[in-house]
């Protein structure tokens, strides 16, 4: 083996180890169930999703509309399903399920997201002993009905307070899902300190505040190029960018998650308030249907997109709360209407300083799309006075981005051009 070749085999092995090091860094606690496998049978009558997991567990399920979506929330689980857990379990024409997601949601809570063809009644959901060496199943039985029927389930459901189906589980362990709680209320409360924002008057007294923001977690996976998903690229980025402004020592630098977990997109943006923040840096990586495209793009907030992709890509990352089985339903529409008022403009006007500055830095170290600062109406970039931009680090879809977003050197490339423009942009406000 020549030198050149052993060292391309070296390179190869440490980007493997690299990546193996994205993996999620949610506490895995001996107690927790585990998710082992996840099965999807199409049948004349009905779709079945069945879970295999090592406990009898608790569970909740319930219906969302627009887009309709069946969830299923867990106690917070251990996932080990195969890989292509998802590719293999979404080929059934018939089957009413068109995707699903699972993951952490909130401590103590995990859930999977359905999304459905058409408007879906739960048949039965239950629990299957197991027989020998096998695990329990929970199974859940999903079968076509009308959108008036099932927007009327939905109401009744939320009304009556009741969870008829959870009462169907069969067996031991007690069933304690709070009948009085809304269709779509949290069950298992329960915050960490690193949830709980601190009180801004004991932040950031003298410092510039930086919160980075890493897109999409747990249940929200971002986009995937099939062998990577957005949200830990964004995670691993959030770190290195965080450490490095943290070592300039005129920064104080929050994350607004440290592990693989979910956070609302309107959380985010409190997360930055509460925090005091100077500026937010939301960070992601797409995936597009053409993978010749690459590079690096900024983005800031406006009504009005900068080109259609642009609007596009907003759209998609504005969804992560339905994407996440979050009801909707009864809240204000902060997502789908960004109306910009007055006071917003200035905090605009100063996320574009910013956004300029930093693509001057970062098109010496990477490539860049063309026109790579651009505008659309990110709902996570709505602070009315913390200007805030998106970087969208590359393209999942490409080899070569998706190759060097797993490269650990490449990430220091980047935290120090986003260094360089941080330290311009605070030192002439
Ligand atoms: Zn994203």
């Amino acid at each position: 083996m020549s030198l050149g070749t052993k060292f391309r085999l070296l390179t190869v092995i440490l980007i493997s180890i690299c990546s193996l090091l994205l993996l999620p860094t949610v506490s895995v606690k001996a107690t927790e169930p585990v998710a082992t496998n996840i099965r999807v049978g199409t049948h004349s009558e009905k779709t079945r999703f069945v879970i295999d997991v090592s406990d009898n567990i608790e569970f909740r399920i319930f219906a969302l509309s627009d887009p309709y979506r069946i969830v299923i929330d867990l106690p917070q689980m251990v996932w080990r399903l195969p890989v292509d857990v998802i590719q293999r379990n979404l080929v059934g024409k018939r089957s009413l399920i068109s995707n699903f997601r699972y993951g952490y949601f909130r401590p103590g809570l995990s859930r999977i997201v359905l999304d459905m063809k058409k408007p879906t009644r739960i048949k039965s959901a239950f629990i299957i002993t197991p027989a020998a060496d096998k695990n329990y199943r929970l199974v859940v039985d999903l079968v076509k009905t009308t959108r008036k029927l099932f927007l009327t389930s939905i109401r009744k459901s939320k009304s009556k307070k009741s969870k008829k189906v959870v009462n169907k589980i069969r067996l031991g362990r007690v069933i304690n899902l709070n009948n009085q709680l809304p269709a779509a209320a949290p069950i298992l409360k329960k915050r960490t300190n690193d949830e709980i924002p601190k009180n801004r008057a004991t932040v950031g007294a003298t410092k510039p505040v930086i919160v980075i923001d890493p897109g999409h977690g747990g249940i929200d996976p971002g986009s995937t190029s099939g062998r990577v998903f957005e949200k830990h690229i964004t995670l691993a980025a959030a770190k290195v960018i965080g450490s490095h402004l943290k070592t300039l020592g005129r920064y104080k630098v929050f994350l607004t998650r440290r592990n693989d977990k979910f956070i609302r997109l309107r959380k985010r943006i409190s997360i930055a308030k509460v925090r005091g923040a100077n500026l937010f840096i939301s960070l992601h990586a797409d995936a597009i249907k053409n993978q010749r495209i690459r590079g690096l793009s900024v983005y800031t907030l406006s009504e009005k997109a900068s080109d259609k992709e642009a609007a596009d890509l907003a759209r998609k990352e504005n969804k992560a709360d339905v994407i996440a089985g979050v009801d909707l339903s009864t809240e204000s529409p902060v997502v789908s209407d960004i109306l910009i008022d007055l006071r917003q403009r200035n905090t605009m006007n100063e996320s574009s300083k910013f956004a300029v500055g930093l693509v001057r830095h970062i098109r010496k170290v990477t490539k860049i799309l063309s026109n790579a600062h651009r505008f659309a109406g990110f709902a996570v970039l709505k602070s009315p006075d913390v200007p805030s931009i998106l970087i969208e680090m590359g393209f999942l879809s490409n080899r070569v981005d998706e190759k060097a977003l797993l490269n650990p050197s490449y990430r220091a490339h980047l935290a120090r051009s986003i260094g360089k423009a941080v330290d311009d942009y605070f030192s002439r406000n």
